[in-house]
């Protein structure tokens, strides 16, 4: 980008001291962007509001991109799969305009749970993950992980004395998804803290997603203790959205296809 042309040495200095102003405040895509906007604030006829809006809206940019990067990274998301991504047609299970719905995030703003439950294989990771990034997408703070992992951090943080911390950080995040509940045993203490980590969240109006291949009426025997497992639901469904999907599995599709071919093969085969 060529530097603008300052007719007079008092014009030049100004636009020195404007950029270490820019530089000073670190408002570093401004600064870089100055000399391109003064050029076409002088080619384009720009009256001077205008052409300070367009400076800071380079570095409005850049700071959201920086932000929502750094939400992103912070969110620890297990696959790049955005809800956009989701097939309805070939997972006739799920009601498309519930998702839609879930999509506006208005669950986020209400502090409301979504539950989804099903067997393995019918997208309850992916719209977890997508309902996820769209919440970072939106501003939101959003931490996800899986049952095992957050009981296995509970664990070690307790017994190095750092209980109140790890709770603290898995009440932060405005949106907490906890991925693959009941895939492994869950002893009582694991519960116990999941419990915790669920109330804490329903008492501060915080959103958690959870998925699980175990339904409702499996809980009480599936998790440790009955009471436990009854006060988990409850926390839970109070505000909540349970999304059962029963489904087909998208990861045996292709075997099904497979499956299919050969079968229709061989009674061919038989009809000769
Ligand atoms: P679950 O968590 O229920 O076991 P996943 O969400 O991990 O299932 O989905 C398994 C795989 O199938 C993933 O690669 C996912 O992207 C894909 N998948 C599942 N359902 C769909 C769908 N409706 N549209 C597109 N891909 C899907
Ligand atoms: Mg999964």
């Amino acid at each position: 980008m060529s530097a603008p042309q300052p007719r007079t040495q008092p014009e030049a200095e100004c636009y020195q001291r404007l950029r270490s102003h820019l530089a000073f405040l670190k408002l570093e895509a401004a600064a870089e962007a100055l000399s391109a906007v003064l050029d076409q604030a002088r080619t384009q006829k720009l009256g001077l509001t205008a052409a300070l809006e367009r400076l800071l809206a380079v570095e409005v940019d850049a700071t959201e991109t920086r932000r929502l990067t750094s939400r992103l990274r912070f969110a620890c998301l297990p696959a790049p799969w955005s809800l956009a991504d989701f097939d309805f047609a070939a997972q006739p299970g799920v009601e498309e305009a519930l998702i839609r719905e879930l999509a506006t995030l208005r669950f986020v703003d209400d502090g409301a749970n979504v539950l989804l439950i099903g067997p393995p294989g019918v997208g309850k990771t992916m719209l977890a993950v997508g309902l996820a990034r769209a919440a970072a997408e939106a501003g939101h703070r959003v931490y996800f992980t899986t049952a095992a992992d957050l009981a296995a951090r509970c664990h070690k943080a307790a017994i190095e004395g750092r209980w109140a911390t790890m709770m603290r950080f898995y009440a932060g995040p405005k949106l907490l998804a906890i991925d693959e509940l009941g895939y492994l045993p869950l002893p009582a203490e694991a519960a116990s803290a999941l419990f915790q980590v669920i109330n804490t969240r329903y008492a501060n109006g915080s959103s958690t997603v959870l998925t699980t291949n175990v339904g409702i009426a499996g809980w009480a025997s599936a998790f440790g203790d009955p009471v436990v497992a009854a006060a988990m639901l409850d926390r839970l469904l109070h505000r909540g959205v349970v999304i059962g999907i029963d489904g087909p599995s998208y990861r045996l599709r292709s075997h099904t296809a497979r499956a299919e071919t050969l079968r229709t093969a061989v009674q061919a085969g038989h009809a000769h």
